[in-house]
């Protein structure tokens, strides 16, 4: 039996057919046949979008169990196809549910190819054309059963030809091995971990900046004019507010914002170490634009809303959601207490790190209270005052 990680590598096979490749080698697959299975959701966004549906090939290939397990791929990504190619035998594959992937024993190591389409232009999902590679591990990482609690690597492939020159790598992912652009090994300590790093591979806009001693980096994607020295601002005192409020996470030694620039906003999705935004080119802040635009406040707003996650979500997590079951629906009825107390106070840190006005804020607040109510009727459900009812008892025990 093996100790090696199982190894996801992902190549932007075809950019213009949408198409990643992932190649996911199991060094010792379980006797009874390697399971594999794709999260039907993604934590942070609870409805189910079975990404399974998006994969449109997967084959499995074993090498004999006599034969040295091949290295693991590094650089181009081809070192070791030699040896698959001339002794690897085809694997039956068999699917059991519409996210799960049976593999039949084998003795030796196997590899299992996938691709996987990738047009969808959300914070949930992955996306690949000429101009960007994007990705969400619960898209292209289906878990090896057996293997969720084991470390795990990533390689990242740089792409061929022109466009792949300029790109580089912008996640959270702990890097073991990589190029100047990022390219190369990246680790994991479980499944969990390895699906909560997004990763942007494109021609990016990096701005550092350090909050509590941590390193932070804004990463923009969608090159235009901004104001990016006020971006970068307004965004790190903002990101003060939240830790004079909170003590920094013992774990946080890095954090990400990955921001897409598209036509229209997108939403945001936070993680432990990162987070990822699509938002509207006219709300970044522009060079003359007045001191109180309420577009940008929008932005801060999401910026700010998915940053206090990393506190409230991430790592105190609701315990209706332990352990995450990635395979079904998980009900709760208590969205709003994560939700609703990360918007109260993504708005109020703009307000008190005095990157916006208080009429802006109270405009904001004014917004948002005139959504939900579009939304509820009221007064508010029972089960909401009875949960209110029991953190309210919890804090004055
Ligand atoms: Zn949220």
């Amino acid at each position: 039996v093996s100790d090696a990680p199982v190894r996801y590598t992902v190549r932007m096979a075809d950019p213009h057919a949408h198409l990643f490749e992932v190649c996911i080698d199991i060094p010792a697959p379980a006797p009874e046949g390697a399971c594999l299975r794709l999260p039907a959701w993604i934590p942070g966004s609870y409805m189910v979008r079975d990404f399974a549906r998006h994969v449109i090939s997967l084959q499995a290939t074993s090498l004999p169990a006599d034969l040295p397990a091949p290295a693991p791929e590094t650089g181009d990504g081809h070192a070791d196809e030699d040896s698959w190619s001339r002794h690897g035998t085809p694997v039956a594959v068999r699917k059991t549910d519409k996210s799960t992937w049976q593999c039949a024993p084998c003795a030796g190591p196997l590899r299992v190819r996938l691709e996987v389409y990738a047009f969808d232009l959300s914070v949930r999902g992955a996306w690949l054309d000429q101009s960007r590679g994007y990705f969400n591990g619960v898209c292209l990482f289906p878990a090896v059963r057996g293997c969720e609690s084991a470390a795990a690597q990533v390689g990242l492939v740089r792409p061929e030809g022109q466009a792949g020159l300029g790109w580089q790598v912008a996640t959270s992912m702990r890097a073991q091995d990589v190029d100047s652009g990022g390219f190369g090994t990246y680790t994991a300590d479980d499944y969990q971990d390895l699906i909560d790093h997004p990763v942007e591979m494109s021609d990016v806009d990096v701005e550092p900046f350090e909050v509590a001693g941590v390193a932070h980096r804004l990463v923009l994607t969608g090159r235009q004019r901004y104001d990016v020295d006020r971006l970068t601002q307004d965004l790190q005192a903002v990101c003060r507010e939240h830790h004079g409020m909170l003590p920094a996470p013992d774990d946080l030694d890095r954090y990400v914002f990955l921001v897409h620039v598209a036509d229209r906003m997108g939403g945001g999705l936070e993680h432990r170490w990162s987070n990822s935004c699509i938002v509207a080119r006219d709300m970044l802040p522009r060079a003359g634009m007045a001191a109180d635009d309420r577009r940008y406040a929008r932005l801060l707003a999401l910026l700010s809303h998915e940053y206090f996650h990393l506190w409230h979500v991430k790592r105190t997590q609701p315990a209706a959601f332990q352990p995450f079951d990635l395979g079904a629906e998980q009900y709760t009825q208590t969205l709003w207490v994560f939700e609703g107390i990360t918007s109260y106070y993504d708005t109020l840190a703009l307000v008190r790190a005095g990157v916006i006005s208080e009429a802006t804020y109270l405009e904001l607040l004014a917004e948002r209270i005139g959504a939900v109510s579009a939304h509820t009727r009221p007064p508010a459900p029972e089960h909401c005052r009875e949960q209110f009812r029991r953190m309210d008892q919890a804090v004055q025990a």
